[in-house]
């Protein structure tokens, strides 16, 4: 092969090290089993002009200024402060709960109570842990986390991971805070901006090299084999000298011999309207009804001015089946005895020289995008230095 590096996967992971690899004089073959780059952040126009976002709705927020100064220059970014409201047995209030769903939940003087003993615990403004308010010695406070908790984390949480909640790890149910203060914004992060061309126009510009040649509809599985005795890597059967980038799953890779890795899935359900708007809101959470756990409707994301059209996406949780191609691996269950299987796999990949796992599947994380960025990032810093 007359390649020095192999990418396998075109996702955010795959195109950030491709990219790095080829401004560093490298020659590349990045390879996706899909038909299409850009992974799960991979946008399409549908019947409606809408840009949907085809693997469920993603939007841009980073603390990390070398990821957000790498991306710009791809494409132009606008300011996107996301907002989310939660539909609360019928009433509509921000999430992360904050003061102001406090005071459309609860009468003025208890709204005012509990207000004024959050701020002499805590402090005015600042952002808490759910498990730090339910677990508090103060009984008002206890009572409020306790409401929050059933109101916005348990059935939320339920139908999401189909699991009671004290089996989840405490880092996920952490992403989304309490909000002592009037902050409605979902996420804190500095950097809050979408692509005003879309996620896939900066993944088309980043892989737009003359050392990248991609090739779609081609899975690793196919032409990739290990040998684990010597430590080396074939592709299409002739030994491969390079370094190999693998964002895939490491369970698929190795045949699954120690067990499936377990995910949550997603049924993606999109619905077109003739109408301006659907919701007052690009997201909304569904916290004690329904089957599905949010409404996204793109619009709001993406910016567009479409008159009497509209798309929606309803997330409808599920079980991830490896045998059944409908169903994507979206979120690693992150817990003890999985992790511990994850690194059975990754134990037998480090006898493969120059092979390299990065992303969300490959390393088996609750990654958001600009962690992924940053990692590969790193990564081509690591083994090229
Ligand atoms: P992917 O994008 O999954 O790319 C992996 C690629 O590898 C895929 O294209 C796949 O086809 C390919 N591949 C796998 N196996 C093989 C193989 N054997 N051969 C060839 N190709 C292969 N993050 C945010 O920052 N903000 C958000 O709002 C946000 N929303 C999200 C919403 C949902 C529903 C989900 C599930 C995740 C969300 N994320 C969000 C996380 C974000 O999607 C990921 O962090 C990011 O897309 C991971 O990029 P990646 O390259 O690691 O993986
Ligand atoms: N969560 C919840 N209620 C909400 C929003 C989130 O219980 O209104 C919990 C739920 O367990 C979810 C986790 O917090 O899986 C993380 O939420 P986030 O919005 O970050 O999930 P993602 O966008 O990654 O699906």
């Amino acid at each position: 092969m007359n390649y020095e590096v192999l990418v396998v996967g075109a996702g955010f992971a795959g195109a950030t090290i491709s990219r790095k690899m080829a401004e560093r004089g490298k020659k590349v073959l990045l390879i996706d089993k899909r038909p299409h780059i850009a992974g799960n952040m991979y946008e399409c126009y549908d019947t409606n002009g809408v840009r949907i976002h085809l693997y469920g709705p993603h939007i841009f927020h980073t603390s990390k200024k070398n990821v957000f100064e790498f991306l710009k220059k791809f494409g132009e970014f606008y300011p996107y402060d996301h907002k989310v409201i939660g539909n609360i047995d019928g009433q509509l209030v921000p999430i992360p709960f904050n003061y102001k769903s406090l005071e459309i939940l609860f009468e003025k003087e208890k709204a005012d109570q509990i207000k004024e003993v959050l701020n002499q615990e805590f402090g005015e403004n600042t952002k808490v842990s759910i498990l730090d308010l339910i677990n508090h010695n103060n009984v008002i406070i206890k009572e409020f986390g306790k409401y929050v908790y059933q109101k916005v984390f348990a059935e939320y949480t339920a139908k999401q991971w189909e699991m009671p909640v004290d089996k989840i790890d405490n880092s996920v149910i952490n992403r989304v805070p309490v909000v002592l203060g009037y902050d409605d914004r979902y996420f804190s992060d500095q950097f809050q901006y979408m692509p005003k061309e879309g996620f896939t126009s900066i993944i088309e510009n980043m892989l737009d090299h003359e050392n990248i040649t991609i090739k779609l509809n081609t899975n690793a599985l196919d032409i990739l084999k290990l040998d684990f005795e010597n430590g080396k890597t074939f592709v299409n059967n002739e030994e491969f000298h390079g370094k190999v980038f693998f964002t895939g799953a490491v369970d698929e890779l190795l045949n699954y011999q120690y067990g499936a890795l377990p995910y949550r899935s997603l049924n993606l359900v999109f619905e077109q309207y003739d109408k301006d708007y659907y919701q007052t809101n690009s997201v909304v959470n569904y916290n004690t009804s329904e089957k599905f756990t949010r409404i996204t409707e793109f619009k709001y994301l993406t910016n567009q001015k479409l008159d009497h059209k509209t798309t929606i996406l309803k997330e409808y949780p599920l079980k991830y089946d490896y045998q059944n191609t409908k169903s994507d691996p979206y979120y690693p269950i992150v817990q003890k005895e999985n992790l511990e299987l994850y690194n059975q796999y990754v134990n037998d990949l480090a006898n493969i020289k120059n092979f390299y796992l990065c992303g969300r599947l490959a390393e088996y994380k609750y990654y958001n995008m600009d962690a992924v960025i940053d990692r590969a990032l790193n990564l081509v810093e690591e083994v090229e230095e």
